[in-house]
């Protein structure tokens, strides 16, 4: 017997990329249509939106980076290009009708939580009331822009990657790129052909596995999998059970992850053949311990023989150039900035306040933390996806944040049938999640002495240390025992007494 729908909850998701796409696609087909998001750019795709540099190709394969309800059977290219992964995500937008429920160019200035919901402030000065609150707000969205003395006083130009202007041109010009990450290396190679000069200052080096990531897809492919729905879902299956070898050789240190280090430092020594380029580009730590980079082209572009790649530390930048620790001076007549982001952000600069008006950063103050990647205790009624923890390399993207928003529709659900009105994990709940990533990302190899922007500020690694079967498990049913929920006046469960 099913039971009679009471209430209808108000939901408020903040950010329209990967996310929040998944958040309200999974929330509307489990019925749940009240809801708004809440988006600061002018369209929806949140990094996919924001950076649009040039040579931005996604380094995870297509037809796995893509959300289970969208299948797309017709990509262009197996490693897709930025805009094409764009033109996706606003697709499937306009096919599952979310375009009603966007409010693009709003940002969420604050949320702040009253015993029964949320309030919601926005940018333009209207305030939203929510029962839930999903905080959908990505992992890398706040650029990093080293503080480099001198850089106020250049006289070109300057641009970060994640916030590209198409009006720097850098055809026939010198330009300097700062950063050896996924970024910089795609964007090196993007550059380079039609620079007159480029200068990559690169402060530690990285590994950069071979893959012909310019590779097109077949158009047969693509229309065998439209055609055939049901094969198209058996590929999509068989590359989330093939990225659990990955999963594997990332967590544990076996044969398969050597393997694949083998073939991370064959693949510099068989594409630069000048020794001393090739110190340079020796990285002194294990392949795989940073997020690792793929590439076809970027050894072959620092290569070649109108750029150069400097390893001196950069000391200061001055009105027409960058000075290094060597005294030498780099003319240049761009910078671009390919330094990351402040990945441990989250939803902050937010007003964020939870029950008893904690703010987020206080509950924060020892590092960012939430029970299973969604429930942060002091914070009722408000869920992440892609939250503190969160996969980026072994796991789908796609799939974390389905099985995440599904998780969260348990909620909904109770909240709808009158079972719950407000729901909050608990402390020690948190704690014991946390003890154990510490403890499983031991033998991982993000521990294996880099530097890396996993690490937070208390040298803890924010990231997913478990299997994709451990986390189906962990989300696929709340346990009662780890929320304190509370229903009309009564309160009922494990965690605080008194609210
Ligand atoms: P990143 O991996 O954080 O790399 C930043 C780079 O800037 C590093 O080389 C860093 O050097 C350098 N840097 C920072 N501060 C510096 C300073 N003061 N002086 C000199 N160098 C400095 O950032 P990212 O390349 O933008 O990539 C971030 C993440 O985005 C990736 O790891 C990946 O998860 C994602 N991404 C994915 C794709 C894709 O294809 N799917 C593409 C691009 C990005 P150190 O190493 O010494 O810190």
């Amino acid at each position: 017997m099913t039971s009679t729908p009471v209430r209808d909850p108000r939901i408020v998701i903040i950010g329209a990329g990967v996310a929040g796409i998944s958040a309200a696609v999974t929330f509307q087909r489990a019925g749940f249509t009240n809801f708004v998001i809440v988006e600061k750019g002018e369209d929806v795709g949140g990094v996919w939106y924001w950076n649009r540099y040039p040579g931005l190709t996604c380094d995870v394969p297509s037809q796995i980076y893509q959300f289970s309800f969208a299948p797309k059977p017709d990509w262009r290219r197996i490693w897709a290009t930025g805009p094409e992964i764009q033109r996706y995500h606003r697709e499937v937008v306009e096919r599952f009708g979310l375009e009603p429920h966007l409010r693009l160019r709003t940002e969420v200035t604050g949320a702040a939580f009253d015993g029964t919901g949320w309030d919601v402030t926005l940018s333009d000065g209207s305030n939203l009331r929510a029962d839930f609150v999903i905080a959908a707000t990505g992992v890398l969205h706040h650029p990093f822009t080293p503080g480099i003395p001198g850089l106020d006083t250049f006289t070109g130009s300057v641009v970060h990657t994640a916030r590209w202007d198409d009006t720097v041109r850098t055809e026939g010009r010198r330009v300097a790129v700062v950063g050896s990450g996924s970024t910089g290396v795609q964007i090196v190679s993007a550059l380079q052909p039609a620079a007159q000069r480029l200068v990559q200052f690169t402060r530690t080096p990285q590994w950069v596995l071979w893959a012909p990531m310019g590779l097109p897809q077949a158009r047969a492919i693509g229309a065998l999998l439209g055609a055939a729905p049901a094969l198209h879902h058996r590929v999509y299956d068989g590359m989330l059970w093939a990225s659990g070898i990955l999963g594997d050789i990332v967590l544990r240190p076996t044969w398969r992850r050597r393997a694949v280090q083998r073939y991370a430092r064959l693949s510099l020594r068989a594409q630069v053949r000048d020794r001393d380029l090739r110190e340079r580009l020796t990285p002194d730590y294990e392949p795989l311990c940073k997020r690792q980079v793929v590439s076809g082209t970027y050894y072959k572009a620092i290569a070649a023989d109108n750029a150069e790649l400097v390893t001196e530390a950069i000391t200061e930048i001055t009105p027409t150039g960058i000075r290094t620790a060597d005294g030498r001076h780099h003319d240049v007549d761009v910078i671009v900035f390919a330094t990351g982001f402040h990945p441990h952000n989250y939803m902050r600069p937010m007003d964020l306040r939870g029950r008893d008006g904690v703010h987020i950063d206080e509950a924060w103050a020892g590092g960012p933390r939430a029970y299973r990647m969604t429930a942060i205790p002091g914070f009722p009624n408000l869920f992440t996806v892609l939250g503190p923890n969160s996969p980026t390399g072994s796991i789908s993207l796609q799939y974390s944040s389905e099985l995440t928003a599904r998780y969260i529709t348990r909620w909904l659900e109770r909240f709808r049938d009158g079972e719950i009105d407000t729901v909050e994990v608990t402390e020690e709940a948190t704690d014991r999640f946390a003890e154990s990533v510490a403890q499983a990302m031991g033998p991982t190899v993000w521990n294996t002495g880099c530097n890396s922007w996993y690490f937070t500020d208390q040298k803890t690694i924010d990231l997913w240390p478990f299997d994709r079967a451990t986390m189906t498990a962990l989300l696929s049913e709340p346990d009662e025992r780890d929320f304190h929920v509370t229903v009309a006046d009564a309160a009922v469960g494990t965690g605080p007494a008194a609210h």
